[in-house]
């Protein structure tokens, strides 16, 4: 077979499979409202989840003092004080010794596994774990176990089983699952840990910004638990901060380890420094708490309603609210009608998620009102009904 066959059958077949996916080119800025090809539609699909994306003047503010680019990698020049500063508000904010930034969450996530993890080590996983954690555990070319989702009781049978002096066990989760909502036992996970003296990492790309206890941020404080307990920490900054990057925290050993040996932190461009400063501002937007109680409002409007209407509506607490469908094509058809109707809903299918179980993943942000809730919810009852047929 040719590469142009193997390319050209690939594709041929992810159409026939349902799962042809395609981007859209939306000409605004991330918002409760986003214009697509002329129309203005109401968003249910961002994790822009406390409404931050749009902000810009914290930006312009800051490319006034740093310009556009870092012009290097954190190790040459790139370094700026912006980052230095971000880093320790950061640390701060979720209450770590020390934080470190990253061009992404996808980078961080590898460059911890893939530093940390050698070949005899073992590394497990939630089965629901983001892409992202899967691929530093497969870089890394560990011992990779997932457990069963949430199965505390799995995790622990595979740590007992595989016991071993001359290896090390890393156990790493999600702490709010993107694409399901639910939410990591962390305390139950971090007893675990601490038992079979694994090193426990959660990534809470989901959480950073979003859940917290009103002193930190993030799912540890929500979760009442200590640095000392989640070892590693792995927060986003393009999701509840509305910005672009992403940051490990840990202890300033830790911290210091990633510096000299990780790979995906060392042998790339530092961020935008004036991106770095106007993350500054955003975190102390968030560290106020006041957008996190219009969204939590908002979750808690949308589930009451969506129960009235008896909508199978997935269990979670969090923004993230997905519509269970079941069938590809129908989640498909569903997401594309409700454009006429004026709403974005991204319909998620496998191999995002599990087979059968395709979603139209709602996501709700402090932008919304209940009034947007209203719409969403009148619209999702009409489709519903009129795709009956065919299950
Ligand atoms: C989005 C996401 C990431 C990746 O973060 P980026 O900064 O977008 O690369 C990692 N983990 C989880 C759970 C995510 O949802």
């Amino acid at each position: 077979m040719s590469w142009q066959q193997r390319i050209q059958q690939a594709i041929q077949q992810r159409k026939e499979d349902n799962l042809w996916r395609q981007r859209i080119n939306v000409a605004s800025p991330q918002g409760a409202r986003i214009i697509l090809e002329g129309q203005s539609l109401l968003n249910f699909s961002s994790n822009d989840y406390l409404g931050l994306a749009q902000q810009s003047e914290s930006l312009m503010v800051a490319a006034k003092t740093w310009g556009m680019g870092s012009g290097a990698s954190h190790l040459v020049c790139g370094h700026s004080q912006a980052h230095q500063q971000l880093e320790q508000a950061l640390a701060h904010s979720v209450g770590y010794p020390r934080a470190l930034l990253f061009a992404n969450g996808y980078m961080a996530n590898l460059a911890v596994l893939q530093t940390l993890l050698n070949r005899q080590d073992h590394l497990y996983q939630d089965k629901l774990n983001h892409a992202s954690l899967i691929d530093g555990g497969l870089i890394s070319s560990c011992k990779m176990r997932r457990y069963r989702h949430n199965d505390s009781t799995h995790l622990a049978y595979f740590l007992e089983q595989e016991k071993m002096l001359s290896s090390l066990s890393l156990v790493a989760t999600d702490a709010v699952f993107s694409m399901d909502g639910d939410q990591a036992n962390l305390s139950e996970l971090a007893d675990i840990c601490q038992q079979h003296e694994a090193l426990l990492m959660v990534d809470d790309a989901h959480g950073f910004g979003v859940l917290g206890n009103g002193e930190y941020t993030g799912s540890i404080a929500e979760q009442n638990l200590s640095s000392k307990q989640v070892p590693i920490y792995m927060g986003t900054l393009g999701k509840g901060l509305g910005g672009y990057g992403a940051f490990v925290a840990g202890s300033e050993d830790l911290i210091e380890y990633l510096i000299q040996f990780a790979r995906p932190y060392i042998y790339t461009t530092a961020l935008p420094a004036a991106l770095a400063s106007a993350m500054q501002d955003n975190l102390a937007i968030v560290m106020s708490g006041e957008r996190q109680k219009v969204l939590a409002s908002n979750i808690t409007y949308f589930r009451q309603q969506a129960r009235y209407l008896e909508l199978n509506i997935m269990p979670s607490s969090t923004a993230i609210q997905p519509l269970l469908i079941g069938d590809d094509a129908k989640a498909v058809a569903i997401s594309q009608q409700l454009k006429p109707l004026g709403i974005l809903v991204t319909a998620i299918r496998p191999p995002t998620v599990a087979k059968g179980s395709a979603r139209l993943r709602i996501t709700l942000t402090a932008s919304h009102t209940e009034q947007d809730i209203d719409h969403l919810l009148t619209a999702l009852v009409t489709l519903l009904m009129l795709n009956k047929g065919g299950d």
